[in-house]
């Protein structure tokens, strides 16, 4: 199959509710879209997970233009592609830039299953025919407020609550919620909020009964997670500085975390994910799939990849209607009374893109060919 364009584009998107984490709040999400398109003019679609600043990662929505419009698209378009697994071969001279990256390794999974009239989830392997739902909850100012909102959450279905928590919003507000609800699976996420000097008070947490504690220490970092493990009876879930297949040998050889976060944009795509979330399963690691306010089209991704064995887990992939007014694929993300999310099986990701709706949405655009890539530049001079 030769890849004969790219179309990329970016949509702003309005959060029903604006989403606080430890490293700032989110009212509104600049998302690219790319569209591999192959020279029989069949198409596939990848979101970017890139956020609009670099807070969560180094990447932003406006370094992954730039690098997929000057570098990424350059090496794909024009190349003849056998397995999706080869699409990260042909960018391999770009060093990081994952999400990027991925955005365009996913479109290639969906067009590669389009083409051969098969679903991804069949496509990659997955063996499950539907998926465990959980919600994440951002930062909330009012106690009361965020407990009304895990019961409405609880009662649509939903079989984990993670919390997002930092310094000064984090033992009181767990305690808060375990009181309330002392039987749900319950989880936080720090987002890198901590340090080792503040293995007293993360120790505290060991008392709530958590399914895991997610990347309580720096982003980039593994060995200080390994020292506060073992001084934590809380498992430690590990998300930032989780990149690639080695990370994750690292991290649990180490003993730097007992359940692994995985997230299709951090980890360069499909067939990495994949190939983690085997090694996972092999030395009894769960892992689960997490969220990074993705569009239908994300979103659409994130469910095949958790249809993987190794995803034991409830992940963030919840429904389109607790993010947006209208998401950007039909029919949207539906979650079921019991908390599960079903695994389409009709060819590529399983959704219809809504073009219209995309389009209405659209801040930009650009095609990149092999006769004429960005700023004129051929794309062999790269
Ligand atoms: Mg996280």
């Amino acid at each position: 199959m030769k890849i004969a364009a790219i179309h990329a584009r970016e949509i702003n998107m309005q959060l029903i509710a604006p989403f606080e984490t430890s490293f700032g709040v989110t009212h509104h999400r600049r998302i690219l879209l790319l569209e591999v398109c192959s020279e029989d003019g069949a198409s596939g679609w990848g979101e970017v997970t890139a956020a609009e600043g670099p807070f969560y990662n180094s990447e932003t929505t406006d370094t992954a233009w730039i690098v997929l419009r000057n570098f990424l698209a350059p090496l794909l378009v024009g190349k003849t592609i056998e397995t999706p697994e080869e699409t990260l071969h042909y960018m391999a001279p770009v060093r990081g830039h994952e999400m990027a990256k991925a955005g365009l390794e996913c479109a290639v999974w969906d067009l590669m299953a389009k083409c051969q009239s098969t679903s991804l989830s069949q496509l990659l392997g997955g063996t499950r025919a539907e998926i465990s739902s959980g919600v994440s909850l951002g930062i909330h100012e009012d106690i009361g407020k965020l407990l009304d909102r895990i019961a409405q959450e609880l009662a649509a279905g939903y079989q984990r609550v993670k919390l997002k928590i930092k310094p000064g919003k984090d033992v009181e507000v767990v305690s808060a919620v375990r009181n309330r609800f002392p039987d749900i699976a319950l989880t936080v996420d720090a987002n890198s909020a901590y340090r080792l000097t503040d293995t007293a008070l993360l120790k505290k947490l060991d008392a709530f009964n958590l399914t895991y504690i997610e990347q309580p220490l720096e982003w980039n970092e593994i060995y200080q997670h390994s020292k506060l493990q073992r001084q934590l009876e809380t498992r430690i879930c590990l998300d930032e500085c989780i990149h690639n297949l080695r990370d994750a040998q690292a991290a649990i050889e180490l003993g730097a975390c007992k359940v692994i976060n995985i997230k299709l944009g951090r980890v360069c795509g499909h067939a990495a994910a994949r190939k983690m979330q085997d090694y996972c399963m092999g030395h009894g690691v769960p892992v689960w799939s997490g969220g990074m306010l993705e569009a239908g089209v994300g979103r659409a991704h994130n469910i095949a990849m958790s249809s993987l064995p190794g995803f034991v887990l409830p992940g963030d992939v919840s429904a389109s209607k607790r993010y947006w007014e209208e998401d950007i694929i039909v029919p949207p993300v539906e979650v079921s009374a019991q908390g599960t999310i079903r695994v389409p099986d009709s060819p590529g990701i399983g959704f219809e893109v809504n073009k219209r709706r995309v389009e209405k949405l659209t801040v930009r655009e650009e095609e990149w060919t092999a006769t004429r890539s960005a700023g004129g530049v051929p794309v062999g001079a790269s």
